[in-house]
């Protein structure tokens, strides 16, 4: 893309509006537009790493064999009156009547209308086991929403659902969750700690919440400092194999790690004092197994083995695909702007001609842009007529992981620029050698899906 022909509506002054650095960044950045209490315009910046985690997301649920389908936002209030949760949910609920005056709602997830689906479809044990997920808008009337994209009213979630014939493989199917989550966020830069956390309305006994620790986050956590230790990298993992799957679930959820719900001061002291932490963090995604909770009601059942008709074991999953993008801003970022991890950069690299109109610059950025390209990578071309200080600081405002700067001196030596955004750290190199590197880099990042 060059800049010039791009739509990227930066601020120069700080929104008063925002209370935390990644919802003043996003605005500043021209990345999200408010258009009423919680519910946002993704402009195309923001828009392009909505996309980019949510793929990382479709390829890491695909990987362990879940299935992508789409359901709608707007859900039947009937069937939530056969699981009893159209009177419970409460408030939060947007609830909408329709010209024939039947009632509707926005939904917040859906359980509902995924076992509705199932038991219109699924007979037998054979087709068992099965997950299916979406990504998809849900709206919640949050009391308070803020902190931008973290706590919206309108934003956009992964929710798959497991059906299993018994608790046994439901709860496999739970702890290849918490392996595919792993990796997902793993994917995009994040370090997201598994915390033994509350069913909530959803229900449940056995349910983990991923969160990442940031000084903004809602949530008060405890745990054990040695957690922070733990990479699950690029294991090759059976996710058919009970075992394996079993054997990094403890791996990552034996030591003291829990939100300030299940919080237990006593087990807690038993730890050595150098390795208890109390610290913030944000919620990015949740696992629950909850047995027949939802199957039993609405009658979604399947003949078992032995002729016997049962209901399905089922658990819910979910990833805070547009809160992700808060929570990696907060995990990094500094003074000058964001700073995006490579796997979910909106953009590879970004070139900067310092004298635009030059023949010799606009040359080599032009063939630069091009053979950026040629490779597979995603470039943004500064080609605006602009000062080099204001091409800089919108580059580390959006915070491409690198840059390439093009000048007559460096060039007059066949020499270009090449900076990493996180580290300062420059180094002058042949324009060729540079696409070289940049290839090289983003190789692992263009191959890990
Ligand atoms: P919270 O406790 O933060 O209100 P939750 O536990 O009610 O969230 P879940 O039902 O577990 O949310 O939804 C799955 C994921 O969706 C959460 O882990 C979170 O990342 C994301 N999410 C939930 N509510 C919001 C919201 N209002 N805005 C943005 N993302 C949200
Ligand atoms: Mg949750």
């Amino acid at each position: 893309m060059r800049l010039s022909r791009y739509f990227l509506p930066v601020l120069k002054e700080d929104p008063k509006e925002a209370q935390i650095v990644s919802h003043r960044l996003m605005l500043r950045a021209g990345m999200i537009r408010q258009q009423a209490a919680g519910i946002y315009s993704w402009l195309p910046l923001g828009y392009k790493v909505l996309r980019r985690i949510e793929q990382i997301v479709h390829e890491e649920q695909q990987r362990v064999g879940h299935i992508p389908l789409l359901m709608p936002t707007l859900q039947s209030a009937d069937l939530w009156r056969e699981s009893g949760r159209y009177d419970d949910y409460g408030e939060e609920m947007l609830r909408i009547r329709d010209r024939h005056k039947r009632d509707l709602l926005y939904g917040p997830t859906n359980e509902e209308m995924i076992t509705d689906i199932f038991r219109s479809h699924v007979g037998s044990y054979k087709d068992l086991p099965l997950t299916l997920y979406h990504i998809q808008w849900k709206f919640r009337d949050e009391i308070r929403p803020r902190f931008g994209v973290m706590r919206g009213r309108e934003f956009l979630m992964k929710d798959g659902y497991n059906f299993d014939l018994t608790k046994e493989d439901a709860l496999h199917a739970y702890n290849r969750h918490l392996v595919s989550y792993l990796r997902t966020y793993e994917r995009m830069g994040l370090q997201a700690i598994p915390m033994r956390a509350d069913g909530g309305p959803i229900g449940g006994d056995h349910t983990h919440e991923f969160l990442v620790l940031a000084e903004t986050g809602e949530s008060e956590v405890y745990y054990d400092s040695e957690i922070t230790d733990l990479k699950f990298g690029n294991r090759r993992i059976d996710h058919d194999s009970h075992a394996e799957c079993q054997a990094v679930m403890e791996e990552f959820t034996s030591r003291y790690a829990r939100t300030d719900e299940t919080h237990d001061e006593t087990l807690f002291q038993q730890l050595p004092e150098d390795r208890r932490r109390v610290a913030r963090g944000i919620e990015v995604g949740q696992i629950f197994y909850f047995g027949t909770k939802y199957s039993e009601p609405m009658g979604a059942t399947v003949v078992a083995p032995d002729g016997s008709r049962v209901p399905v074991h089922m658990g819910s999953h979910g990833i805070g695909v547009s809160r992700l993008l808060g929570a990696i801003i907060e995990a990094s970022h500094d003074e000058r702007g964001i700073i995006w991890p490579e796997g979910v950069t909106p953009f590879h690299v970004g070139i900067v001609n310092l004298k635009q109109g030059d023949n010799s610059t606009d040359s080599a950025c032009e063939a630069l842009y091009a053979e950026l390209r040629a490779q597979g990578l995603d470039p943004l071309y500064d080609d605006r007529d602009e000062r080099a200080g204001a091409k800089f600081a919108t580059m580390d405002l959006i915070g491409l992981p690198w840059r390439i700067t093009v000048g007559p001196r460096g060039l007059a030596n066949n020499k270009v620029e090449l900076t990493n955004r996180r580290s300062g750290e420059t180094e002058e190199l042949p324009p060729n050698d540079a696409v070289a590197r940049i290839a090289a880099i983003y190789e692992p990042v263009l191959n890990a899906g």
